[in-house]
């Protein structure tokens, strides 16, 4: 598998990440390939639309925040650098195309399943990454 050389790995956070995470790290070993991780932090301002007053880009920031402490738990056990852990605020599936086209990544690592994809054969954002991704992607199958 030495044919790859920049891989984007999409990290969601769901308990099925960290098995996703362990056939990318394996992968990028084998292929002694750079790594980048990326997560979209998925900001609805509908969610937050209860009557009260809430300041929205403290929360968007929050949310940002957060996600960036826990892609960085992940990168630290990866060895991947800081200029490598995108957060990106947006749609997922669109999000991780973009910058697979940006970055020219050559393989996009994801679940089969995630967060929105419990019950179907193949999760939402599963499926979009794979019908537009600009390269290879290898849905890692999660059991259910
Ligand atoms: P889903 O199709 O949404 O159930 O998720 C399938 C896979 O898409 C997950 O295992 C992740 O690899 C990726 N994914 C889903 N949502 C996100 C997100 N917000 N940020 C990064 N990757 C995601």
């Amino acid at each position: 598998m030495s044919h790859y050389r920049k891989i984007l790995l999409a990290v969601d956070f769901s308990q099925t990440s960290d098995h996703v995470i362990d056939r990318a790290s394996e992968i990028s070993i084998d292929c002694d390939a750079e790594i980048t991780l990326v997560h979209v932090a998925e900001y609805y301002q509908h969610e937050f639309n209860v009557g009260v007053y809430i300041p929205e880009l403290n929360i968007e920031e929050e949310l940002i925040e957060q996600s960036r402490k826990k892609l960085q738990n992940i990168a630290e056990k990866m060895d991947v650098p800081e200029a490598r852990q995108l957060i990106e605020v947006g749609s997922p599936k669109g999000e991780i195309i973009r910058i697979a086209e940006e970055q020219e990544c050559d393989l996009i690592i994801i679940g089969s399943h995630g967060r929105h994809g419990l019950g179907l054969m193949m999760g939402s954002t599963a499926n979009g990454v794979l019908h537009h991704a600009p390269c290879d992607v290898l849905a890692v199958r999660i059991k259910e």
